[in-house]
């Protein structure tokens, strides 16, 4: 399997609409979708390579198949804030901020004193993106764009039509992983990537919104140490903590039996990071944890739009108890990053177990 990393900096104003597809205030989303990276891509195919179409092997096995997944791009590779992390309500950031510092609940008890480590006020929630290698908030910069509708037969602003769109600002890069397993597909969306080129993603093109310059570019936070997951799972045990814990990193989408969406994974969904789902109690024991509805358009060939999926957002935090407390467990070899539920080639459903932010917060180091 290969890896790409790839910066896309925004040249104009970006709206990624998160919202219904029709409304008068709309909101960007503070992170590009793999859906739109997948798209850019796509586009950059067709044009690049000659008498090329989406019927090709090639472009199958690097857009339609789930072999090919692309990521979700966040600012400067920024990883989201866990759900479980804490904050000083009057003095929120993290001590490198020169604010009161940043706790996790996910393994402190609830009976445990919960307040400010500094000054002892209460505590809130911290939500958001972070560079973990700085140990500093992300903030993706966004203003607010207004327009009014003409109307046609005076030429003149329509009355009670104004509409505001909060937009990602031009000059800010954003960076996401590109994994392709195939060989041949892999060499392919390198020379894609060869040169840097222009796109455009979002809404609002045809008043030159969107524009946007990609190139492939290490991402900041590439260097990041996950290190062995059975090492984290030891420090986690080390502090009483006997729980399989995973933190979702993108947005992920689980469905039942039924094919009704969920709200949160049962142990089933988690199998593809490595553990044994027979060891584990099925439904969480624990979680923190919101979720978003994923609208989208289909372009062609289907120019339809897409049915409205429920999402667990990025930084959930779920945590399943033993089956037996006294049997060990079987911990995955490797970092216990991986790929979980539906969507994976739109960048949905990455996941790491045992993430050192919950045992650490303040340490970007994670060695
Ligand atoms: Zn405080």
């Amino acid at each position: 399997m290969k890896q790409f990393s790839i910066k896309t900096t925004t040249l104009t104003p970006v709206m990624l609409s998160g919202g219904p597809p029709a409304h008068n205030l709309i909101e960007s989303l503070d992170f590009i979708p793999g859906n739109s990276i997948r798209g850019l891509m796509a586009e950059r195919y067709l044009q690049v390579i000659k008498d090329s179409s989406p019927s090709d092997e090639n472009f199958k096995k690097l857009f339609l198949s789930e072999r090919t997944r692309f990521g979700f791009a966040t600012i400067n590779g920024a990883l989201p804030i866990p759900a479980s992390a804490r904050t000083c309500k009057y003095e929120g950031g993290f001590t490198k901020e020169e604010s009161h510092g940043v706790v996790d609940w996910i393994i402190s008890s609830p009976n445990e004193n919960r307040l400010c480590p500094k000054c002892s006020g209460p505590l809130d929630y911290f939500e958001g993106q972070w560079h973990p290698t700085k140990a500093k908030k992300a903030v993706v910069k966004r203003r607010l764009i207004l327009r009014t509708a003409i109307d046609a037969c005076r030429n003149s602003a329509s009355a009670g039509r104004l509409y505001s769109n909060k937009v990602i600002e031009e000059g800010q890069s954003f960076f996401s992983m590109i994994e392709v397993e195939d060989a041949d597909a892999a060499n392919i969306l390198e020379n894609l990537i060869a040169k840097p080129f222009t796109a455009a993603i979002g809404t609002g093109r045809s008043r030159g919104q969107g524009w946007v310059e990609v190139r492939k570019a290490a991402c900041p936070e590439s260097a990041l140490n996950w290190g062995e997951a059975k090492k984290r799972y030891n420090k986690f045990k080390a502090l009483d903590v006997n729980s399989l814990v995973v933190t979702f990193l993108s947005d992920a989408i689980f469905s039942d039996d039924y094919l009704r969406d969920l709200s949160a994974p049962s142990i089933y969904h988690l199998k593809s990071l490595g553990i044994n789902p027979n060891e584990w109690v099925s439904e969480p024991h624990s979680g923190f944890a919101s979720v978003r509805t994923v609208f989208g358009f289909d372009g062609c060939p289907l120019f339809l739009p897409r049915i409205p999926r429920l999402a667990i957002k990025a930084g959930s935090v779920f945590a399943f108890k033993p089956k037996n407390d006294s049997a060990s467990v079987s911990v995955p070899s490797d970092t216990g990053l991986g790929w979980t539920g539906e969507n994976n080639r739109e960048g949905y459903g990455l996941a790491v177990l045992w993430h050192p932010f919950h045992l650490a917060p303040e340490d970007g180091k994670w060695i």
